[in-house]
Parts: structure tokens; C-alpha cells; sequence
């Protein structure tokens, strides 16, 4: 089967030819149907040798949508054929947190050496994929896959980012999103469909603005230095919730000056940024936090946010082949919403 690859520290990732996988006991092969290709894959393909954690040569994609192809001795409940995305934050399925679902957070992933796939384990940028256990499939009946999958991460994480976060959005609050990219536009459409936050978008493309307003943004601002202290003067004093989208040095500092007292920090973007905490540093009782990844519980809550049309991906479209002139688009930040690879 085809494949994407990253081969190479530094060098771009490559389509190749590798052998089809076959599914072991309690493994399902899916033949993809669709892939998003996240922002978290070039912040991977740019660390050196030394801070580089998974095997090479690593097949990307850790949105995968797929329909089930195969399944090994012993999987009985899935249905060949059957329409699928994946729950992409393995874990060991049986510690704390992976027994209320929070496998994200599971507490024996690296000790037993489970990895996402696309993040250590064979990603969804191929014509088939292979999943370790059918609890990492979530059914998706007749949703289009292109526009699903990318809400397997780019809406997940943003989901449970906001999810936590509910308290403080309340009528009369305002959220602030900084970068309305991949996860960014899917974010603000969160906001609106399960807060009653006024959304306030920023971003450093006029494009990624004007989405930004398509998508449900009240106010749109360049996000700039000037930025925090426009928030500032619309709020009052700042912002209830800050969820920066981007994680740059340059917007985990815009994030801290938008927040106002009792504010959410939250960085969700992995680019270097980070805010100091410590009496003084920020209005008081502001919580900072850096959350990875959701629950498999939140994905089935922000697929049903798709089906009843409250939140819709925007997606380009294209073929396997493509692939690392799509890496190369992310890169400049080009794609309008999330790039999708349909094998
Ligand atoms: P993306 O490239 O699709 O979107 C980034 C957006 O940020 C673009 O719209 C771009 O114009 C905008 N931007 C760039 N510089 C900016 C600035 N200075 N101020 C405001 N906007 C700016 O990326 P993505 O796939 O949405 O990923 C976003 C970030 O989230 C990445 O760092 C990614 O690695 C990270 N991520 C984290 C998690 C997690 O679990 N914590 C999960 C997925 C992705
Ligand atoms: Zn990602
Ligand atoms: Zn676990």
C-alpha cells in the first residue's frame, strides 16, 4: 500500500510503497477513507535527532477515518464495512484515567510504550490503517469522513479545552481565540454552539480573519501587540477564558495580557510559548493550564455537534500523493481550515 512517511530527521516526509498490515488478535484494519494532516506533525518533523522519540521510519496522520476492512481472531462487535473515525490518544485501556475514558491522560502509555498512530504507532496517511483495539473506533454512520476526521483531534482538543473551562463562560463573558487555523476555526464554532461567551477571534492572516467571522467570531482582531489591549477595552479588563491556538513565545504573552482576574490561560498550541506564573504575573486567581488531546466520551459529544450541523469542519481536499506539498502549505499557513488526505 501507499504510504506517507517521515524517513529522515530534517529531511521532508516521503509517499513510499510498504506491505499492507495484516490485523493480529483484537486488532481491526480500516481501509482510510479519510486524513488530517495537524500542525502537530511538523513541530515532530522539526525536532533534532536527540529530542526525536518514535521509531523512523513513522508513518504520519494521527486523524484517521476509515471503513473497517479486516478484523483479527477475537474482535467480534465490529462490522466489516462499517464507517469509522479513530479515539487517536491510546492508552492502556485500564488505568484511573483510562477507565472513565481518558486514555489522553493514561498513566501507563509510556511505560508499556503505547503511541498514537501517526505519534509512535503507524498513522492514517496510508491506504490502511490498523488500529490496536476496537474501542479506538467510534462509528460515524452517514457523516461525510473528510469532514469528521479532523474532528478526531482539531475538534477534540478544542472541545475539551473549552469543556473545562464552562464555568467561566457564561452570558456576558468573553472568550478570546488566538489563531483561527486548523483548530482555531473549530474552536470558535464550539464556543458559540455550547457557550453563550462572546467570541473574540485574532489572528495574523487576513484570510484566517475572514474565516474567523464566517465561522461565528463576534470581533476579529490582528493579532498584534496592540491586541491585548483592544480585548481589554471590549471586556472591560480582560478576558474570561484565553485559549491560544498557535503556542508561539509571541501568543502565550498576548494570551497572559488578555486574561483578566479569575481568566482561564490556556495553551493548547506545542511552538515554545509559555507564561509565568507567580504573584503579580497575572490578574488574580488566573489559571494557566496546557491540556492534551479530550476524552473518547467528548469526541462522541463533538461528533453529535456535527450531526446536528452546530460545528462543520472546513476542509481541503486531496489525494495521498499530495501530501508533502500539504505539509509544505500548513507550514506556510495556508490551509483554510484542515487539510484532509483521501487516499
Ligand atoms: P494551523 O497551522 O492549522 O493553524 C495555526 C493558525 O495560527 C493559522 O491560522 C495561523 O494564521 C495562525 N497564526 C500564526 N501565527 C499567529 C500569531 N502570531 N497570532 C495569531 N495567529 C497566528 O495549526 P493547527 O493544526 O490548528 O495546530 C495549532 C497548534 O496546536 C499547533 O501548535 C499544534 O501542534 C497544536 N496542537 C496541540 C494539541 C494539544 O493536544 N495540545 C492538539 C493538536 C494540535
Ligand atoms: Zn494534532
Ligand atoms: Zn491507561
Amino acid at each position: 500500500m501507499r504510504a506517507v512517511q517521515y524517513t529522515e530527521i530534517g529531511a521532508p516526509p516521503v509517499v513510499v510503497d510498504v506491505p499492507t498490515p495484516e490485523p493480529g488478535p483484537g486488532e481491526v484494519l480500516l481501509r482510510v477513507t479519510a486524513a488530517g494532516v495537524c500542525h502537530s506533525d511538523i513541530t515532530v518533523m522539526d525536532w533534532s535527532a536527540s529530542e526525536y522519540p518514535y521509531p523512523l521510519p513513522l508513518t504520519l496522520g494521527h486523524e484517521g477515518a476509515g471503513v473497517v476492512a479486516a478484523v483479527g481472531p477475537g474482535v467480534e462487535w465490529v462490522t466489516e464495512g462499517e464507517s469509522c473515525v479513530v479515539y487517536g490518544p491510546w492508552g492502556c485501556g485500564t488505568c484511573r484515567k483510562c477507565t472513565v475514558g481518558k486514555e489522553n491522560y493514561c498513566l501507563r502509555a509510556d511505560r508499556l510504550g503505547i503511541r498514537p498512530p501517526g505519534l509512535g504507532a503507524p498513522g492514517a496517511l496510508a491506504e490502511y490503517l490498523l488500529v490496536d483495539d476496537p474501542r479506538h473506533l467510534v462509528p460515524i454512520g452517514d457523516l461525510d469522513p473528510v469532514r469528521a476526521v479532523p474532528l478526531t483531534d482539531a475538534g477534540l482538543t478544542p472541545y475539551h479545552a473549552i469543556a473545562r473551562s464552562a464555568s467561566k463562560l457564561v452570558p456576558g463573558s468573553t472568550a478570546v481565540v488566538i489563531g483561527a487555523g486548523g483548530l482555531g476555526h473549530l474552536g470558535i464554532q464550539i464556543l458559540r454552539a455550547t457557550t453563550s461567551a462572546r467570541v473574540v477571534a485574532l489572528d495574523v492572516s487576513e484570510e484566517k480573519m475572514a474565516l474567523a467571522r464566517e465561522v461565528g467570531a463576534h470581533v476579529v482582531f490582528p493579532s498584534d501587540q496592540r491586541a491585548p489591549e483592544a480585548v481589554r477595552e471590549l471586556t472591560g479588563g480582560g478576558a474570561d477564558v484565553v485559549l491560544d491556538f498557535v503556542g508561539l513565545p509571541a501568543t502565550a504573552a498576548i494570551a497572559a495580557a488578555c486574561a483578566g482576574v479569575e481568566s482561564d490561560v490556556v495553551l493548547v498550541g506545542v511552538e515554545g510559548g509559555s507564561v509565568e506564573v507567580g504573584f503579580g504575573t497575572l490578574p488574580f486567581e488566573t489559571t494557566v493550564t496546557a491540556p492534551y488531546w479530550g476524552s473518547r466520551g467528548e469526541l462522541l459529544e463533538v461528533l453529535d455537534l456535527a450531526r446536528s450541523g452546530q460545528v462543520e469542519a472546513e476542509v481541503e481536499r486531496y489525494g495521498l500523493e499530495e501530501a508533502p506539498a500539504v505539509y509544505e502549505r500548513l507550514r506556510a499557513r495556508r490551509i483554510r481550515g484542515r487539510g484532509v488526505i483521501v487516499p
